[in-house]
């Protein structure tokens, strides 16, 4: 079994999070980004990023306002994050890792899907996968599904694959199916 001395793949982005609408728990998903110039002189950019909701169309946005001190003559900078409206957050436990090539992931599930297939002609985010395995997470709407792609890059015939696991929502997806691989993988 895959222990704890599994090291995480190397740029394994574990201390990110994904963001979640208050109002509906649907996926933000962000629309554009931006950078505001420092005032300053010594602190970086500023950026300003706009989210919207998968679900409802509910708009975010995020401001990550850097701050600078400069002690002993170097300058450190610490970043603050501000939302219009509070937001929740995701965060993953291992096996489960934030996908970085979600564009890549998505048109590699689009190229799978046969013409019977239960995703076909809906709209899906990456937003996981497993670090061990092709299963990849995805969120349409609220609902959640765990695919484990084939990686042939043409539609399948058979409606049963690429296979799918489906759940109402990303917290039914967390209990019913994060929590146990990660009791199984053996994180903490
Ligand atoms: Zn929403």
């Amino acid at each position: 079994m895959a222990g704890r001395d599994s090291p995480e793949p190397a740029g394994a982005t574990l201390n990110f999070v994904a963001y979640l609408c208050r109002a509906c728990r649907g996926l933000l998903v962000a629309r554009d980004s931006r950078t505001v110039a420092d005032s300053d002189g010594i602190s970086a950019d500023a950026t300003v990023i706009d989210y919207s909701c998968v679900h409802c169309a509910a708009r975010y946005t995020l401001w990550r306002i850097p701050h600078a001190q400069r002690r002993d003559g170097r300058v450190t900078t610490e970043w603050r994050e501000r939302w219009s409206t509070p937001v929740d957050e995701l965060r993953l436990r291992s096996p489960w890792v934030f996908v970085t090539n979600a564009s890549a992931v998505e048109a590699e599930l689009y190229r799978e899907l046969g013409p019977a297939h239960i995703l076909r002609n809906r709209p899906a985010h990456a937003v996981a996968r497993r670090c061990d395995c092709d299963d990849v997470l995805f969120v349409s709407g609220l609902e959640a599904f765990v695919v484990h792609l084939t990686w042939r890059g043409k539609p399948e015939a058979d409606p049963r694959w690429p296979s799918v696991e489906g759940y109402a929502s990303l917290d039914e997806f967390v209990r019913l199916r994060m929590e146990p691989d990660c009791a199984e993988y053996g994180d903490e």
